[in-house]
């Protein structure tokens, strides 16, 4: 994330809330590029002896970073006495659900539509899944939720799962509009949190989580060739690919 690095937010380590934002891969040209131009200020050193495939996890894991702490600030008890709800096991969610492991939170399920993936994870990561075609997480019942989906139908679920006085935090932006059923979560203080990227210290903190084995083995990232590149898009888009997050590799 490439921040104006003067206006508050910047000065106040809330670079990801910066009017000016500007984001490879979204907004400029992205990363697919065989080179490309940052300020030295975003180059984070990669551990020695670390691989890359597991160095790319930092972007996606310190957004599950960011929202564990959110959740965290908002929380009436510590993270590790929660039972928290994830919703969506892409690398984000997948990453969330480990950042959570890792804080000390034991009770911990994790919703995901894809029977690929559900099984990858399940063989990799040890957590409880459910699928949320097939059967309800259980109502009124998560400290925390965390939905990495974003649309209508998680946020109506995210609602629905979430304790009373319990915090949900919205990471993903599938949809806009619908899901919220504003009466319930007022009647039982519900706190409802945008989550939006991350800080430089949220990245180089997760960097270091990763390195360190904090997020276990990680051997649910799969390793393609760049030849192979458009076919993990198309298998991503139709729903097919088990694993949650697919590294393209040049050699
Ligand atoms: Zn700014």
């Amino acid at each position: 994330m490439i921040t104006c690095g003067v206006c508050d937010n910047s000065l106040g380590g809330r670079h990801n809330l910066c009017t000016e934002r500007d984001l490879i891969g979204m907004y400029r040209a992205g990363a697919f590029a065989e080179k490309i131009a940052i300020p030295g200020r975003n180059l984070i050193p990669v551990p020695d002896g670390m691989a890359g495939a597991h160095a790319a996890l930092t972007e996606p894991g310190a957004t599950g970073l960011h929202a564990a702490l959110l959740a965290e600030r908002s929380s009436h008890r510590p993270l590790s006495e929660s039972r928290a709800l994830v919703i969506g096991a892409g690398s984000v969610g997948l990453l969330t659900a480990l950042i959570l492991r890792d804080k000390g939170v034991t009770d911990i399920v994790v919703a995901e539509t894809n029977p690929l993936r559900r099984e990858l994870v399940e063989q990799h990561c040890d957590f409880e899944l459910i699928d949320p075609v097939q059967e309800q997480a259980d109502a009124q019942h998560f400290d925390c939720v965390f939905d990495a989906v974003g649309g209508a139908v998680t946020r109506e679920q995210a609602v629905l799962a979430c304790r009373s006085g319990g915090v949900i935090v919205h990471i993903g932006l599938m949809d806009n509009l619908g899901g919220l059923d504003v009466r319930s979560m007022t009647l039982r203080e519900i706190t409802f949190i945008g989550a939006y990227t991350y800080t430089p210290v949220d990245l180089r903190v997760t960097l270091q989580k990763l390195n360190s084995g904090a997020l276990g083995s990680l051997g649910w990232v799969e390793q393609r060739p760049l030849s192979a590149g458009a076919e993990a898009f198309d298998e991503l888009l139709k729903g097919r690919c088990a694993a949650p997050k697919i590294v393209l590799q040049t050699v």
